[in-house]
């Protein structure tokens, strides 16, 4: 495929088939199956690709145990993998424009945000879990003078792997890079919305010369690929992102097959609270971006507003001005910041939850239409004036659409912000310390940032409380995720 957009011009190529022992093989099972992969700007076909099957996620646990018993897990010292991550960091930089396009084509996020966000954040969190492979070690704990206990933490096994489409480069890093920096082996799927960066990047761990079968890649639909891995007994660990409702699926199944452990990052609706003596300008830009963020496509969203009676109107103005100010529009254009919806589905289901807000009485501040005449782009929107039992109050939606509420007391605003199943993230804005830390401490989400907001840094644990999630991703807690501590204990 030939992209071409300011300050890139080239040919980027980019494998088809499945990722299989250091391999690009056809399907088995059915290789007349293809996955069309559209662009979301233009609704037009992008390419089609050789659909995986069950029959092709048991060849590739073949590969990945393979690979665990004999070239890495115990077979490979924590520093030997640590280069191996390290090298993958430094081929994803050197093509951060190839990588950046093909996010951009593919799911329809602006070329400047993926390369600067995206990509770049990808490249760390393979660095960063480059760093921990020769760091993780257990304790010793002594018990008397003649018997003592230490602790191994061993890797967990095989990981099957599961990711949405709206952070395709980022979450392949969230969920590879840790497991191989524990000695973890991966099968991964893709969505299949969004698989061409994890195809790309087959690429490039093969060229860092990653052991064959340490990570293998299957494209494939949820119900058969991602369900035969969810299911399967020689999967020892899943790890998943998406949606709430395929969270639980995936827990159940886990139980019925081998007990295997889950982790499980999933949707939100999360809380974003302006107290009346925040930096109001800081709020408001806060405000936007919390909410506008990759197309709100973004499970951290901060997608429920509460501002302080006091500053209300004057907020909803100003919040309102940014709004129509968003540039909206053709990913490859440096100044766009807003793309389209990754498909007609997400599409046709954030209208239907805009028109649900209108029909229940919601006043829409701005937006709330479509966005010029092809692909998938919704007008940033706004409702103000909601009530708790609206449809676009408690569900997540997933798109461009706040919902905008006002609040008297630090009481109330913290009963409000909790008055959901989901509990991802949450923003406070206020300049008194006091109440920052008290309200923080308050709210039942797995992050809180305070006067900031869609603020990620590799080192800083992030995951769900409630419905939300389970475990943790990013930092030193990911690692937990994919080991198991064995107790060794000595009589002397
Ligand atoms: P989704 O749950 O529909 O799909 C996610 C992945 O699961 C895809 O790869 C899909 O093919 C697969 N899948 C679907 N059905 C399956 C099944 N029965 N068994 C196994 N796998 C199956 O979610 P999505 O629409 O791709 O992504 C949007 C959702 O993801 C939102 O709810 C969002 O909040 C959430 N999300 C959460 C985080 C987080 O870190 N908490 C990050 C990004 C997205």
């Amino acid at each position: 495929h030939e992209f071409s957009h300011s300050g890139f011009k080239g040919k980027v190529e980019i494998p088809t088939g499945l990722f299989i022992n250091n391999e690009w093989a056809s399907p088995k099972s059915d290789g007349a199956r293809t996955i069309d992969i559209v662009n979301p700007a233009t609704g037009q076909l992008i390419t089609s690709i050789p659909e995986g099957l069950p029959a092709d996620v048991e060849l590739a646990l073949d590969a990945a145990h393979n690979a665990f018993n004999n070239t890495w897990g115990p077979n490979c010292s924590g520093s030997e993998r640590g280069k191996y991550l390290i090298k993958i960091a430094e081929l994803i930089e050197r093509d951060i424009d190839k990588l950046a396009s093909i996010e951009s084509l593919d799911s329809g996020k602006a070329f400047m945000r993926a390369k600067m966000g995206d990509v770049t954040t990808a490249a760390s969190v393979f660095r960063y879990y480059g760093g921990w492979a020769d760091k993780i070690h257990g304790k010793v704990i002594e018990q008397s003078i003649d018997k003592l206990a230490y602790t191994r933490h061993e890797p967990i096994g095989v990981c099957g792997q599961i990711i949405p489409w709206n952070f395709p480069l980022v979450m392949f890093s969230f969920k590879v890079a840790p497991a191989l920096a524990t000695g973890c082996t991966v099968v991964i799927k893709p969505s299949e919305l969004t698989p061409l960066s994890a195809m790309y990047m087959t690429k490039l761990l093969k060229e860092a010369g990653l052991p064959a079968g340490v990570v293998n890649v299957v494209v494939g639909y949820g119900p058969t690929v991602g369900n035969a891995l969810t299911t399967n007994p020689r999967v020892d660990k899943v790890a998943f992102t998406g949606s709430t409702a395929v969270g639980r699926m995936i827990m159940e199944a886990a139980s019925k097959s081998n007990l295997k452990s889950v982790t499980l990052e999933l949707g939100g609706k999360s809380a974003n609270i302006v107290f009346d003596d925040a930096n109001f300008n800081e709020a408001v830009k806060y405000a936007a971006h919390a909410i506008f963020f990759n197309h709100g496509q973004n499970c951290c969203a901060g997608s429920r507003l509460f501002v302080q009676r006091g500053i209300y109107d004057e907020f909803a103005r100003k919040l309102t001005e940014v709004a129509r100010r968003v540039k909206v529009g053709d990913p490859f254009d440096p100044s766009t910041y807003q793309g389209p919806q990754i498909s007609q589905t997400q599409y046709d289901r954030i209208m239907n939850y805009i028109e649900s807000g209108k029909q229940a009485g919601a006043k829409v501040l701005t937006g709330g239409e479509r966005h010029g005449k092809t692909g998938y782009f919704i007008e940033p929107t706004i409702f103000g004036d909601v009530t708790s039992d609206m449809k676009i109050v408690r569900d997540e939606i997933f798109g461009p659409v706040v919902v905008m509420t006002s609040f008297d007391t630090e009481e109330e605003v913290i009963a409000a912000a909790n008055d959901t199943k989901y509990g991802l993230a949450s923003g406070v804005f206020t300049s008194d310390l006091a109440r920052a830390h008290r309200v923080a401490a308050r709210i039942k989400a797995g992050t809180v940032w305070v006067n900031c907001y869609n603020d990620f840094h590799v080192q800083i644990p992030f995951g769900g409380f409630k419905e939300s999630g389970i475990g943790r991703e990013l930092g030193e807690y990911a690692l937990e995720n994919y080991m198991q501590v064995k107790a060794v204990q000595i009589n002397l």
